[in-house]
């Protein structure tokens, strides 16, 4: 089973968690230099103010006629509370994978059968009254066998009436009843363009997409919306490093195969993430001007829970690598902490902004996009993901992930070449 918390307008109701007086206010909150809207509270929608991406000077009047709270984006803040959301959610999995600010997906393990004892719906029941105690954010749980219907199912119980914040696809009724619902475009991973040519091809709902060929939809598209039409099914085809990155934030992290007590392995840890993330950020054409770096032991360890998490802005926009390694190199002082077993680790790349629109530092002329990145990314997309990287990160990397039951590389290891005797 998966399990996807995702929080209700994440940006917003950080706003609210330190301010209790603004809570029943409609709170909308800006993009970086108060240019443009870029989240708004429950009541500012149904007020049907804090339209997305609308420029702030617009609408200005309309949002002080209407009484609007109006905040600046304040990163620092919503990474800190991320991360605390992250730490809550991850206790309830053994698994988890943090995918953007707010969303983190946890995982229960493959085998179908196992069920909490106090069942799935009140399970996720605790976990969004967990998350509003201990951090007094709003979340929707969904649940689901496979990564895309948790997200659908997420989807539910945030917009489809009845589920009230939480929705658990467990047997063949629910999913079809809530598939039904959903229009095509609001799968995971279906764009606005497929979602327009599913719809030219009689495709309307994610039960349609669902009960699709999937021959058919790979060769009219590709293996990745074949993969959603299996997801929607029950079948599990998603990678976690594989799957696409959100607009607005690149997260990446995970969990350790064993933990980490050295300074130099975790380091390596991260840059690995930085160098992830950031491969993320440039196919998507866009800058960041902001990064969170975060480790953490496990909240089972008996040692006790240990946490810590760095912000660090950058002077301009980036897109380079390099820059994202060097914040995670500044920030091990006061990350690793000795006898901490690090369990967790990971990178965020906030304030992401498409490369066109970027403004540039006159003072920092060096900061732009190099053409060094360039080549690194074309020549990892051909070889595969590490054929060439920074140094930063590691030659001997013994953090990998634990693949105790991974199958000899017969093709690409010479050690585990199948030998051949002739008697
Ligand atoms: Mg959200």
């Amino acid at each position: 089973m998966y399990a996807l918390c995702d929080v209700n307008s994440m940006y917003a109701s950080c706003e609210k968690v330190f301010d209790a007086s603004i809570r029943k206010k409609p709170v909308v909150v800006l993009t970086n230099n108060d240019g443009c809207i870029c989240a708004a509270c429950g009541i500012a929608k149904q007020m049907g103010i804090g339209k997305k991406f609308v420029p702030f000077f617009e609408v200005r009047d309309q949002l002080e006629a209407a009484g609007a709270v109006i905040r600046s984006s304040n990163y620092e803040l919503y990474a800190d509370l991320s991360e605390k959301l992250m730490a809550v959610c991850s206790r309830f999995a053994p698994h988890h994978h943090v995918y953007s600010i707010d969303e983190i997906f946890l995982f229960y393990g493959k085998t179908s059968t196992y069920v909490p004892p106090e069942g799935w719906q009140q399970h996720a029941t605790n976990i969004r009254r967990t998350v509003w105690k201990e951090t007094r954010l709003p979340i929707g749980v969904g649940m689901g066998k496979t990564p895309t219907l948790a997200k659908a199912a997420n989807h539910a119980a945030k917009r489809i009436e009845g589920f009230n914040g939480i929705a658990v696809i467990n047997s063949e009724s629910v999913r079809k009843q809530v598939l039904a619902k959903m229009k095509v475009g609001d799968v995971w991973g279906i764009g606005r363009r497929i979602a327009a040519r599913l719809n030219d091809m009689g495709i309307l709902n994610a039960l349609q997409l669902a009960n699709a060929k999937p021959g058919i939809i790979r060769k009219e598209f590709s293996v990745l919306v074949e993969s959603t039409v299996y997801e929607l099914n029950g079948v599990v085809k998603l990678n976690w490093d594989e799957v696409r990155a959100p607009k607005k934030e690149i997260y990446s992290t995970r969990s350790f195969g064993q933990r980490i007590m050295d300074a130099e392995q975790l380091k390596y840890a991260l840059s690995t993430h930085a160098e992830i993330a950031a491969a993320k950020l440039r196919k998507q054409n866009s800058m960041a001007k902001a990064m969170t770096i975060f480790a953490a032991s496990s909240p089972h360890d008996p040692m006790g829970y240990y946490r810590k998490s760095i912000f660090h802005h950058f002077a301009a926009p980036t897109n380079d690598t390099r820059l994202f390694m060097q914040a995670c190199s500044a920030a091990m002082d006061k990350i690793f902490k000795d006898g901490i077993r690090f369990y967790r680790c990971g990178v965020g790349l906030l304030d992401i902004s498409d490369k066109s629109n970027v403004q540039f530092d006159m003072f920092n002329p060096t900061n732009i996009d190099s053409e060094l990145m360039q080549c690194m990314d074309k020549i990892n997309n051909k070889y595969g993901r590490g054929a060439v990287h920074l140094a930063g990160r590691g030659i001997e990397q013994k953090f990998a992930m634990r693949r105790e039951f991974l199958s000899p590389q017969y093709t690409t290891r010479a050690r585990d070449f199948p030998k051949l005797w002739c008697v």
